[in-house]
């Protein structure tokens, strides 16, 4: 066991030791559901399927059964865990406190360590492990795609159809330090993170500009790899603990008051897998409510809905702040959908494995957010701004996406 699972509160199983099949799974994790099937119409896919396999509680029957050795792993079968988005809607609602991100994450380390990959899966993992764990290339690869997207090479492939228009990527400043704009009270890390400052840079710098304006000195770790969510949540923990060692020695050399990330699924991901930054893991938003912004220099005229990153309302049960913010800015007027905490469907890249699912969560969510009539659609995640925005483009809508950071800093 490493160190830092050794400090942990709930340690991640010991990869090597891992060698009986589902010996990943911890028992006691699994036994605290009691099949109450409280979660069932909160999972988007038992809602979208009415298929207790396609639930929470199936699919923890499930992988207790193949655990047990009661019933045969079998491709069919894994194809249940393969639906699930790991949106952890199921873990904020379950009053027996299952431990839902754990276990899926741990499942479908097991999944994939037994199963023959389809080309895709295969193609999606190798393309993982070479572009993440190497920030140069997936710079490079950022680079390349972005001048495929000018000559319209991008529209050839699903995938390249649902990118954003790509700009110069996010670069942090010379000397990796943003300044405090007036009195320096904090010093916090930035997470440039991987895809992120590739696909929505002006995200980042918008919450920079609000971290400086809040009294933020920014540093931006040098030699930063991707934090590993990506990775975790497509089965590849051993992927994820590397990339997890070689940022938290560098994290560890560095000192700061909070590590601020404007990424939900980064965020979620480094406050349960990062032991060593316990309690100093900050969402944006969490940690602006925290440090307060000054008053807002301008008047922004806007209806806004708001859509809860399932990463950040379910996995790190923040849903106020990202509202009082919202609300903060002058002439906004914030509409709420009817279901604005169930998964838009993005879930990392579940998306381009499991489109056609991906596609029926993503239209309940497009009624659902052009129901509001708003102007802008707000989220706190990569995934979903890019989901959304698949979803509104399709539906001919001209309803926009922001960052919540984009939407706050027009106020200053
Ligand atoms: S996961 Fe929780 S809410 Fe769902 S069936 Fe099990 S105990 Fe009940
Ligand atoms: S993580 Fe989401 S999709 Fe998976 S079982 Fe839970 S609620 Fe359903």
């Amino acid at each position: 066991m490493t160190e830092d699972q050794a400090s942990s509160p709930h340690p991640t199983p010991s990869l090597q030791a891992a060698t009986a099949p589902f010996a990943r799974l911890s028992d006691d994790d699994l036994a605290t559901c009691v099949h109450c099937g409280l979660c069932l119409d909160a999972c988007p896919t038992f809602r979208t399927t009415g298929l207790e396999t396609e639930s929470p509680r199936g699919r923890i029957y499930l992988m207790t059964q193949w655990k047990r050795s009661s019933l045969p792993f079998t491709e069919e079968q894994a194809k249940h865990i393969d639906l699930c988005l790991g949106c952890r809607t199921c873990e904020a609602v379950c009053p027996s406190g299952v431990p839902y991100g754990r276990i899926i994450e741990a499942g479908r380390a097991e999944v994939e360590s037994l199963r023959r990959p389809t080309p895709k899966r295969w193609l999606a993992k190798t393309a993982l492990r070479q572009l993440l764990a190497h920030p140069v290339r997936l710079r490079a690869f950022g680079s390349v795609t972005r001048l495929a997207q000018a000559a319209r090479l991008t529209s050839f492939v699903r995938s390249g159809r649902q990118l954003p228009p790509l700009r110069a990527q996010f670069r942090p400043p010379a000397g990796n330090i943003a300044p405090a704009i007036g009195e320096r009270k904090y010093r916090v890390a930035f997470l440039v993170g991987c895809v992120m400052p590739i696909l929505y840079p002006q995200s980042h710098q918008a919450a920079v500009k609000l971290l400086q304006l809040a009294g933020c000195e920014v540093w931006f770790p040098p030699d930063e790899h991707c934090c590993g969510a990506l990775l975790a949540h497509n089965g590849d923990l051993e992927g994820a603990e590397r990339l997890r060692d070689v940022n938290a020695r560098m994290y560890g050399a560095g000192s700061f008051d909070a590590l601020v990330i404007d990424s939900a699924g980064c965020g979620a991901h480094l406050k349960d897998f990062y032991p060593s930054l316990q309690g100093r893991v900050k969402d944006l938003t969490e940690w602006l409510a925290e440090v307060g912004l000054p008053e807002p220099k301008r008047e922004v005229g806007l209806r806004v809905t708001y859509q809860d990153a399932c990463h950040l309302a379910h996995a790190q049960r923040i849903r106020k702040q990202p509202r009082e913010l919202i609300r903060s800015v002058p002439g906004i007027e914030l509409v709420e959908m009817r279901h604005p905490d169930i998964c838009c469907g993005a879930a990392g890249l579940y998306s381009t494995l499991e489109p056609a699912m991906s596609n029926r969560i993503l239209q309940e969510k497009m009624d659902d957010v052009l129901s509001t009539r708003a102007d802008v659609v707000v989220a706190a995640n990569p995934g979903c701004q890019m989901q959304l925005e698949v979803g509104l483009r399709a539906r001919r809508s001209g309803m926009k996406v922001e960052h919540l950071s984009e939407l706050v800093a027009r106020a200053y």
